[in-house]
């Protein structure tokens, strides 16, 4: 999969990229990541990539030119699957829609600052919208960064247990069954017996049987 990311303030999107699973998925080459700086595309010449709103009021607006020139460029190397505008008022960000995604092969993800890009950005140049929930952010650098995580781990071949993923909140409508590791007794705080019973079947049982309570009790409006 390539992912291209275009901001502002690229800054923002060094360490989520720098540790741990997603690190390890572009170290193994399962992922291609660049993020493009804004301003080399802007023919301002401070290299601005934001203006005032016209009509006035609070907020600059990112200017539509060095967006365009930036996707055309890159649109001259490949051809992508979706160009996703980081947005509020966008399509709400689910697992569901992170497993359609992980199948994509060429992604670009535009961020948006201050008050959000002109709205031709959104008219003409980009094919769906994206938000990672009903609150607010400064930028959609966080934003990107979140569907990056949760779509690069669902690729065959990034976390080392396959079937990790398929495990987690959310894959078969259900949350997550509780975990837990050594000590087995902590302060007289005990795991559940059957985790220690040796009996795989068992312990599968029991694992769904959490799935299906948890569920009920926390987000009783998933369906399995
Ligand atoms: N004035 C806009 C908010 C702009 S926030 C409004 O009221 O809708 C600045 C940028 O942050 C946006 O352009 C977007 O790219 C990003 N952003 C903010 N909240 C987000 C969210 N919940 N999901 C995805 N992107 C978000």
């Amino acid at each position: 999969m390539h992912i291209d990311i275009i901001t502002c303030l690229p800054k923002l999107l060094e360490s989520p990229f720098a540790d741990s699973i997603l690190k390890r998925a572009i170290d193994k080459g399962i992922v291609e990541l660049t993020v493009h700086d804004l301003r080399p595309f802007s023919t301002n010449k401070h290299h601005a990539t934001d203006d005032y709103a016209f009509g006035g009021g609070a907020g600059m607006v990112m200017m539509i030119e060095p967006i365009d020139r930036c996707i055309s460029s890159l649109k001259e190397h490949r051809q992508y699957d979706e160009i996703i505008y980081m947005s509020p008022d966008g399509e709400l960000f689910t697992q569901s829609l992170a497993n359609q995604l992980s199948l994509k092969k060429n992604l670009i993800l535009l961020c948006g600052h201050y008050k959000g890009v002109d709205e031709r950005v959104r008219e003409h140049l980009v094919t769906r919208e994206i938000s990672i929930g009903d609150y607010v952010l400064s930028g959609g650098e966080l934003a990107a960064a979140v569907l990056c995580d949760s779509i690069i781990r669902l690729i065959p071949g990034v976390l080392s247990d396959e079937t990790s993923a398929l495990t987690d909140s959310f894959q078969d409508g259900l949350v997550a069954p509780p975990v837990y590791t050594r000590p087995a007794d902590y302060k007289g705080w005990k795991i559940p017996e059957v985790l220690l019973s040796g009996h795989g079947a068992k312990i599968e049982e029991w694992r769904h049987d959490m799935a299906l309570e948890r569920t009920k009790q926390r987000r009783p409006g998933l369906t399995p």
